[in-house]
């Protein structure tokens, strides 16, 4: 999915009933991880007196998304069945409670059949939401990590439609292969600078306030950098980050951001 090229922002008024909206990102789902989907399952069927009244996805649901032809293959491969009970859980989901879904690095080919079949519409990244009488900036992060610029390079390339034309009539067995590869690479890479926090990218602050300034917003909220925390921008302008997830993890993180007339609230989700 490519977010268009305009400097018009997207816009999400929310209907006047909603009352709480729940962000999450960066679950990255995957067969190979059933704690941290157990986690989510028992989130999307937890009792409606906890829901809230809309969920906003905000990038990498899922570990990779190589092409929406994994939901209609008819093999019975491990990670296809894994991604198509998502779908399916998403879509009862959706039945009773809106789902939106914007674009991370992993899953930016999550296309317009998956979206079908999981319930869930898209969101431009960024987007505003207007909600409670206030303005929301919403975005998954990775375009405003200006300072990782081989990422912005992969990016800017792997977002033309002409990259993901020619990468989506490639076998799906060639794709994973691909994806695996890459996934190999930015392990190795983040393994490097491991001992060096200073040279993980984070959300450019410079980019953070212009953004929210254009947007006449006052909070930005996004994931991505898998460093939870609330930063104060100056102005009155904020940034607030999600958590990644990861059930299996010594503390476990799988938490939800929800947002209400009493702000902003992180909710961390039972794992076990
Ligand atoms: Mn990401």
């Amino acid at each position: 999915m490519n977010a268009p090229l305009s400097d018009r922002l997207a816009e999400l008024r929310a209907p006047t009933h909603w009352q709480a909206v729940d962000f999450m990102s960066d679950l990255h789902l995957q067969a190979a991880d059933p704690t941290t989907f157990a986690a989510w399952q028992r989130y999307l069927q937890g009792p409606p007196a906890d829901r809230a009244d809309a969920l906003f996805i905000l990038g990498d649901l899922f570990e990779v998304w190589v092409g929406d032809d994994v939901l209609t293959e008819t093999g019975t491969a491990h990670e296809p069945v894994f991604l198509r009970h998502c779908a399916d859980l998403l879509l009862g989901f959706s039945r009773h409670t809106p789902v939106f879904f914007m674009a991370g690095n992993r899953d930016f080919l999550l296309g317009v059949d998956a979206l079908r079949a999981s319930g869930m519409q898209a969101l431009d990244d960024p987007t505003v939401l207007d909600f409670l009488g206030q303005r929301w900036l919403l975005s998954h992060g990775d375009a405003l990590c200006l300072a990782d610029t081989d990422y912005m390079r992969f990016r800017a390339q792997v977002r033309t439609p002409a990259w993901q034309t020619s990468f989506l009539a490639q076998p799906l067995a060639e794709r994973e292969a691909v994806a695996r590869g890459l996934r190999e690479q930015s392990e190795a890479r983040k393994r490097e600078s491991a001992h060096d926090p200073a040279l993980w990218a984070d959300v450019d602050t410079a980019a953070a306030r212009q953004s929210l300034q254009h947007a006449g917003a006052q909070t930005l909220i996004h994931g991505h950098t898998h460093r939870p925390a609330t930063h104060d921008l100056g102005g009155g302008l904020q940034r607030v980050v999600l958590t990644d997830w990861d059930a299996a993890a010594s503390p476990p993180r799988a938490e939800v951001l929800r947002l209400t007339a009493a702000g902003l609230q992180r909710r961390p989700l039972k794992t076990a």
